[in-house]
């Protein structure tokens, strides 16, 4: 018996929605007994995607984060569920039943994910059911990971060590979306959006773009070193939040310019000036 799990890339996600629309096509009309009754067409997400906004003018970008149920193994949904109202079946989805949840809207603040949608015409709470009842025919994957364009979403059998997914996972590059939950849960995130400190290098004597420059951040441990690209930029991403780092500008000809950046929001120091070194005359004898 597989147990299944998905880990999310937000590296590779453009926010294209195509998971959220292949949820809603599947489910939406749809009652799918034993596993959930019909999707509202609106009011539920559950394929959620969080666009989250990162920087100041003029270095912005946007990361989106996809987020469905988590399929815990220690589910809070589930301990505040009764009658057995939410189960996990022996491959770790986990369901809310639709008949023994109807009445039951706790539920939906019983997840700390806010995964639980509540459907006011039929009364009962819903969510992701990973398309257990496409998996139960045979399916390989749900239908959102089947319909994302740059495989962000990772499919898989956890207990499988070939699988992608459980490769994924030894190698140690993912994270959960919220640790501190503590749920054990099975979606799993690489690339999660933490901070950045970038910047634009110019050299002041020609007003040109620093092209090449050696570019160095170092802070509790860390050190990471890079240069800069075409337009003379640069950027440090993936840093911790609520950190100092220094970054250490050098060229040779020009003066090291040494900035302090601390990581409360994401940092862009803007245009860098770099200025030429002194020239020693000699006096003639
Ligand atoms: S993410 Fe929320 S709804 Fe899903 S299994 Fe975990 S606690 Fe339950
Ligand atoms: S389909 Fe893939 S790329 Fe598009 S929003 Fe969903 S996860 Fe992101």
């Amino acid at each position: 018996m597989a147990r299944y799990g998905m880990i999310m890339d937000a590296t590779k996600c453009n926010g294209c929605y195509n998971c959220f629309l292949a949820c809603k096509d599947e489910h939406c009309g749809n009652e799918y007994s034993p596993y959930t009754v019909s999707q509202p067409m609106t009011g539920q997400f559950w394929m959620k995607i969080v666009e989250k906004e990162r920087g100041q003018y003029p270095k912005v970008k946007v990361n989106y984060t996809a987020v469905p149920c988590m399929h815990c193994d220690k589910p809070s949904c589930l301990k505040a569920a009764q009658n057995g109202a939410i189960y996990k079946r022996p491959d770790g989805i986990v369901i809310i039943d639709p008949e023994k949840a109807v009445g039951q809207k706790n539920l939906v603040s019983a997840c700390p994910y806010r995964v639980i949608y509540w459907n006011e015409e039929k009364k009962v709470g819903q969510k992701c059911t990973m398309c257990a009842h496409l998996l139960d025919k045979g399916w390989k994957e749900p239908r959102c990971v089947e319909a994302c364009p740059t495989g962000a979403l990772i499919f898989g059998d956890l207990d499988d060590p070939k699988s992608e997914i459980a490769q994924l996972l030894a190698s140690g590059k993912t994270e959960i979306l919220h640790p501190e939950y503590k749920m054990g849960e099975k979606v799993s995130y690489i690339g999660l959006p933490k901070r950045f400190v970038a910047g634009a290098v110019v050299f002041g004597d020609t007003d040109e773009c620093a092209v090449g420059v050696k570019v160095t951040l170092q802070g509790e441990g860390e050190k990471q070193t890079l240069s800069t690209d075409n337009y003379g930029d640069f950027e440090f991403e993936g840093l911790a939040a609520d950190k100092e780092y220094v970054v250490n500008i050098e060229a040779p000809g020009y003066k090291t310019q040494k900035i302090t950046a601390k990581t409360a929001i994401d940092v862009y120091l803007g245009d860098i000036i770099l200025k030429k070194t002194a020239v020693r005359k000699v006096k003639a004898e």
